[in-house]
């Protein structure tokens, strides 16, 4: 008998659900039931431990249905939903447990809890001015990235700041830097994964919290362990730093 954790995995063909299935049995996790475009789920929901969603965004909401109604957990990574699926997933999350995370690497989590940390010791009256820097490579066609977009959330929340605070890259004559302010600036260039660093400038010192990616492995191996972890929660919506223990 395997202790294997049986996965329908959706989006099976694309780059992350190849990532997946490569590594997926170092996991104790074996895809048992690979889904892509043309495949019906309802054929093999019945018959999994946890569905893990990779595809794309109007895939989303029909696959989570399915999953409240055989009362299987979820792993979401798949991005760019409409506000509308949001409402209905945070609905159907009350029947069963969903981890859902735009970023599914230990690091960026992890970046996003010491953000957090940081931002409740250094806020206004502090003299230390945060910016956010990050670096993808020259086809993302977004900017910021959805990664910076949510440490420029932390900061703003946790100086009650409003999102006009935020100058996104500073153009002609801008004046001087105001204390209310979060500066965000997006490179681009070359094949790049990802690079995110929080500046806190002070004067005479300064923190700066960079994390780099260079492989899209540590996507794959955070949404396995969710999985692994998801299994065994209560009905819920869960984040990442959830299943990290990196809740504050
Ligand atoms: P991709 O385009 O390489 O793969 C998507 C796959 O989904 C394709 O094989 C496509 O045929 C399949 N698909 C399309 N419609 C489907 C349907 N109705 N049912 C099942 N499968 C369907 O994309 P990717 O790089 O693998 O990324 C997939 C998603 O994951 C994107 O939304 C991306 O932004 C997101 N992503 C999230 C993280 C994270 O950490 N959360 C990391 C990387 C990518």
């Amino acid at each position: 008998m395997s202790n294997l954790k049986k996965i329908l995995l959706s989006g099976s063909r694309g780059r992350m659900g190849q990532a997946i299935a490569k590594i997926a049995a170092d996991h104790d996790c074996e895809i048992t039931f690979p889904v892509d475009l043309g495949d019906d789920p309802k054929e093999k929901i019945g018959h999994c431990d946890v569905a893990i969603d990779f595809s794309l965004r109007d895939a989303t909401l029909p696959l989570v249905k399915l999953c409240g109604e055989f009362k299987k957990p979820v792993v979401i990574g798949t991005t760019g939903h409409e506000n509308s699926d949001r409402d209905q997933i945070l609905q159907i999350a009350k029947e069963i447990p969903i981890v859902w995370a735009g970023n599914f690497s230990t690091g960026v989590n992890l970046l996003f809890f010491l953000t957090e940390q940081i931002s409740k010791v250094l806020g206004i009256g502090s003299g230390f001015d945060p910016e956010i820097i990050e670096m993808h490579h020259k086809l993302k066609k977004d900017a910021p990235s959805g990664t910076a977009e949510r440490l420029l959330e932390i900061i703003k929340e946790s100086r009650r700041l409003s999102q006009g605070d935020i100058s996104h890259g500073r153009s002609g004559m801008v004046g001087e830097r105001q204390e209310s302010e979060i500066g965000s600036h997006a490179l681009r260039g070359g094949d790049v994964v990802g690079e995110h660093t929080v500046m806190f400038a002070g004067t005479g010192e300064r923190i700066e919290l960079t994390h780099r990616a260079t492989d899209r492995v540590i996507f794959a191996t955070g949404a396995l362990k969710a999985a692994s972890w998801v299994q065994h929660q209560e009905p819920g919506l869960y984040s990442m730093q959830d299943v990290l223990g990196l809740t504050s």
